[in-house]
């Protein structure tokens, strides 16, 4: 018998972080619960083996380009390298080529999705975000914004301190978040099984 009342999927952009990613690791196993992280590439060069940790933790990765530059400052060759390049630092680090690409600030740019699709991965958005930034990211509003969450949702929360992200703030209310989604039954899941066809 599956004694889940469905799944949501977690998904942490804009690291990893040196002091916030392990945070958040160490809450999601304390859950059993498993995420997607989308990496900017350049911080992955800083940090190859927290991606590393990442991805032996059973959590997925999805590429969110090299720079995170806004997609529509960027001329079109830039535009294609930045996810390309993005792509190839995950590979080069945990052996595989990501599955999925979520743009840089939503920020979906026709080039940019050709890329990631030729590169083998298919472009994602989210269907609730957290606002875990600038000064609505405060932990009693990020709370009420994924106590929105319904099974199948997509949620957007960030991992990463990059500009104006509260990471400190989430972490506030992520665990006992997770408390609630295993006493209703919620599992979590990453992207890959699911949205991959
Ligand atoms: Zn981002």
């Amino acid at each position: 018998m599956n004694a889940s009342n469905g799944s949501i999927y977690l998904t942490f952009d804009d690291g990893p972080d040196e002091e916030w990613t392990p945070r958040v690791l160490d809450a999601l196993a304390d859950a059993h619960a498993r995420a997607t992280f989308f990496v900017v590439g350049e911080f992955v060069r800083r940090t190859p083996a927290l991606l590393r940790r990442i991805d032996a933790e059973g959590h997925d990765i999805g590429n969110h380009t090299h720079s995170h530059r806004h997609p529509w400052i960027m001329s079109d060759r830039a535009a294609r390298e930045a996810v390309r390049v993005g792509a190839e630092i995950i590979a080069e680090t945990i052996g595989r080529l990501p599955q999925f690409y979520r743009a840089p600030h939503g920020r979906n740019r026709r080039c940019m999705t050709q890329e990631a699709e030729k590169l083998g991965a298919c472009c994602i958005g989210w269907d609730l975000s957290a606002v875990d930034w600038g000064p609505f990211g405060t932990a009693p509003k990020i709370a009420a914004r994924l106590n929105r969450a319904e099974t199948g949702d997509i949620l957007l929360m960030h991992d990463g301190r990059n500009r104006h992200n509260r990471p400190d703030e989430l972490m506030r209310v992520l665990p006992g978040f997770l408390d609630d989604l295993a006493a209703r039954k919620v599992s979590c899941h990453v992207l890959a099984a699911e949205f991959v066809t």
